[in-house]
């Protein structure tokens, strides 16, 4: 890893996942496939873990890739889950660490209740969910679909989600998260560029209501992600235009998840302008070139 030339280049992917959290690729894979999609900038966006970042920064820059730390941290405004992506954060933050471990630890208990509930009326046990988990990997939803399909009781992930894991299905369970609020001060006091990720999808999840999101730009809220499959065309407008009256950052990625998602790497994109003020703006970490 040396620091030859201390610029990127585009075309940038700022939301990538690896087994790290729910992804089904070694961050190392991960890089490749993105590289192989033109990508030269990438960050490893793992949910509440940055325990990817040294094997995705080497294989990036090997690749010849600038690498950004960054993930998507859990949070929630009250019913409505809401991930928030961290760039160049401090990842010894004590804080910030804290929450994380909080959250991963709440995700591990709530994934076991998900899976006592299922296996009372389907043959799933907690160690085929295991099985599809890779060590210190943040665990969720998708890892339960994993051997919802390996027991054959769903064909993919998509329909275990549809499905089984549905929130109205009756086995779902939520987990802790901290409140938006409190996601967008840690991350800023980490020295972290915070950005709503898939602002506003359709659904239970849609978008945060305006007042909470003129809170969340005085806490120091960096942007939103207005390029990502998940989000409306009305909403991308609406939030087009409250990014353009605060200045703020506009980023586009694919959210690629290997093959635990449809998505493909590269298929949204951030600009090179709006790289640069993600890397001018966070203080915590530093992007790693190659
Ligand atoms: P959880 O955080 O455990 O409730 O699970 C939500 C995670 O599952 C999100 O990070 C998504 O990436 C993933 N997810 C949500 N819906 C789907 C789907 N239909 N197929 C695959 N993964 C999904
Ligand atoms: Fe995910
Ligand atoms: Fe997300
Ligand atoms: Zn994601």
């Amino acid at each position: 890893m040396s620091s030859a030339r201390q610029r990127f280049e585009g075309p940038s992917d700022l939301h990538l996942h690896s087994v790290f959290s729910d992804g089904t690729e070694s961050p190392a894979e991960a890089m490749l496939a993105v590289h192989r999609a033109g990508v030269r900038t990438a960050a490893l966006t793992d949910h509440d873990t940055t325990a990817g970042w040294a094997e995705g920064a080497e294989a990036a820059t090997s690749l010849g890739m600038t690498f950004l730390p960054g993930m998507e941290l859990s949070a929630t405004d009250r019913w409505r889950s809401v991930h928030v992506l961290a760039y160049l954060f401090d990842p010894d933050d004590r804080a910030l660490r804290a929450e994380t471990e909080r959250i991963r630890s709440a995700r591990l208990g709530r994934a076991e209740r998900i899976v006592a509930a299922i296996g009372r009326d389907y043959d799933l046990s907690w160690d085929d969910v295991v099985a599809e988990t890779g060590d210190g990997a943040t665990v969720g939803r998708p890892h339960i679909a994993d051997a919802l399909v390996t027991r054959g009781l769903a064909r993919d992930r998509g329909e275990a989600f549809s499905g089984i894991l549905a929130p109205t299905s009756g086995y779902y369970v939520p987990h802790y998260a901290p409140d938006v609020r409190d996601a967008v001060r840690l991350i800023v006091a980490a020295g972290g560029v915070p950005v709503i990720a898939h602002p506003t999808p359709a659904g239970r999840d849609r978008m945060m209501p305006m007042p909470l999101l003129r809170e969340l730009i005085a806490l120091g809220l960096g942007g939103f992600e207005l390029g990502h499959r998940e989000n409306t065309p009305e909403g991308i407008a609406t939030l087009r235009a409250v990014a353009a009256e605060h200045d703020l950052i506009v980023t586009g990625s694919s959210d690629y998840h290997g093959r635990g998602k449809p998505n493909m790497p590269g298929e949204h994109t951030t600009s090179d302008e709006m790289v640069a003020r993600i890397i001018a703006r966070g203080t915590g970490s530093a992007p790693v070139y190659p």
